[in-house]
C-alpha cells in the first residue's frame, strides 16, 4: 500500500466537502521568542477539536453503504474516538469505540454527543482493543484500528496539502506523534509537494516509542509515563513506522514540561487553547533554537482538548501569579 498525491487530493475533495480549511496564522510574539517565522496551522479549531476528524471522514466516505449500515468498532481514550463519532453521526452509521473503564468521563461525554456508543471495559487500551475485536466478530462491524488505518493516513494528510499548497517554500514541518499516521502522511505529501520542506516529528520523553522505534527501524514497545494524551503510545504502529522511515528528516524528544511551557505560550502569543499534544510541535521549535532559529516553520497545533489538569496548569504558579 503506497498512498499518492492523487489519494490525498481526493480525500482533500471529500474533507474539504464538510470543513473549511484551517487557519494558518503567523503571531509576531511567536518568531521573537524563537526566532523563526513560525506558521501556527489551527487544526484546534476543528469541530472535534483536533485534526484527526479528517482522518474519519475520509474513511466513512470510503466504505460501501453496506459496510456502514454495520458500522464502524474503534478503540481509543481520545481524539480518535470523536473523530470516528462524528463521521459516522454524518452518515447515520453506528460507531462504537471501546476504551479503558479509567478514561475520563468528559472523553466518553464528547463522543456520545456526536451519536457514538461508549464502551468502558478494562485497564489498558490493549485490552480495550481487544474488546472493539470480540464485539466486531459479534456484530459484522468494521475494525478500525487507529494507527494501521490507510483512509485515515489518506485524510490527516489533507491538513498538510492545505499548508504546502500555501507555503511550499517552508524549511519544515514541526507534527507531534503519537501513532505516526500524521506526521507519516506529512512526510509523503511533502515530498511530492516541497522536497526541500523538511519533516520533522516530535513525542514526549516521558513515552519515546514511536522516536525509539524510528531510530531503531524496528518496532519496539516503550513504557509510556508520558500525561500528554495523543502522544503517550507504547509502541510503534507498522504502517506510519514504514512510511517514516527514510522520509522523516529528525525525531526530537520534549518533555512534558517543555510542553506544558508551549501551550503557556501559544495561549499568552497566540490566544491559542492547545491541549498537550497541541502544543508538542511549539515546544520543540523553543527547545531548539539551533535546528529552527532564521527558518520558516510550520508548527501544527494538533488539538485544542485540554482536560482539567491541563487547563489549571495554563497559568503557571511557581513564578507567583495566581
Ligand atoms: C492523535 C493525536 C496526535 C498524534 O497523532 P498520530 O497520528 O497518532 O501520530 C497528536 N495530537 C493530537 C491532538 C492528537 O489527537
Amino acid at each position: 500500500m503506497e498512498l499518492t498525491l492523487a489519494d490525498f487530493r481526493a480525500a482533500h475533495d471529500v474533507v474539504r466537502r464538510h470543513l473549511p480549511p484551517t487557519p494558518l496564522w503567523n503571531y509576531p510574539l511567536l518568531d521573537r521568542e524563537t526566532g523563526a517565522e513560525v506558521l501556527v496551522k489551527h487544526e484546534n479549531t476543528q469541530p472535534v477539536g483536533a485534526f484527526k476528524v479528517r482522518g474519519g471522514l475520509t474513511l466513512l466516505d470510503a466504505m460501501s453503504a453496506a459496510d456502514r449500515s454495520r458500522g464502524t468498532v474503534t478503540w481509543s481514550t481520545g481524539n480518535h474516538a470523536q473523530s470516528v463519532a462524528y463521521a459516522s453521526n454524518l452518515h447515520g452509521a453506528p460507531c462504537t469505540v471501546v476504551m479503558p473503564a479509567h478514561a475520563s468521563p468528559a472523553r466518553a461525554a464528547a463522543v456520545e454527543s456526536w451519536g457514538g456508543r461508549v464502551v468502558l471495559t478494562g485497564d489498558t487500551l490493549e485490552e480495550a482493543q481487544r474488546h472493539a475485536e470480540k464485539l466486531a466478530a459479534e456484530t459484522g462491524a468494521r475494525v478500525v484500528s487507529p494507527g494501521d488505518t490507510p483512509e485515515l493516513l489518506a485524510g490527516v494528510g489533507t491538513l498538510y496539502l492545505e499548508i504546502l499548497d500555501r507555503r511550499p517554500d517552508l524549511d519544515a514541518i514541526v507534527v507531534p506523534v503519537g501513532s505516526g499516521t500524521g506526521a507519516a502522511a506529512a512526510c509523503l505529501v511533502a515530498a511530492a509537494l516541497a522536497p526541500g520542506c523538511a519533516v520533522i516529528g516530535v513525542q514526549s520523553a516521558a513515552s519515546p516509542a514511536a522516536h525509539d522505534s524510528w531510530r531503531a527501524g524496528d518496532l519496539l514497545s516503550r513504557p509510556s509515563r508520558s500525561t500528554v494524551a495523543g502522544l503517550a503510545t507504547g509502541r510503534g504502529y507498522d504502517l506510519p513506522q514504514r512510511l517514516m522511515r527514510g522520509r522523516l528528516a529528525d525525531f526530537l524528544l520534549v518533555t512534558d514540561d517543555q510542553i506544558a511551557e508551549a501551550r503557556r505560550l501559544l495561549a499568552s502569543a497566540a490566544h491559542t487553547l492547545a491541549e498537550g499534544a497541541g502544543a508538542a510541535a511549539m515546544a520543540a521549535v523553543c527547545s531548539r533554537p539551533d535546528l529552527f532559529a532564521g527558518r520558516s516553520v510550520a508548527v501544527v497545533c494538533t488539538g485544542g482538548n485540554a482536560d482539567r489538569s491541563e487547563l489549571d496548569t495554563l497559568i503557571d504558579r511557581r513564578d507567583g501569579a495566581a
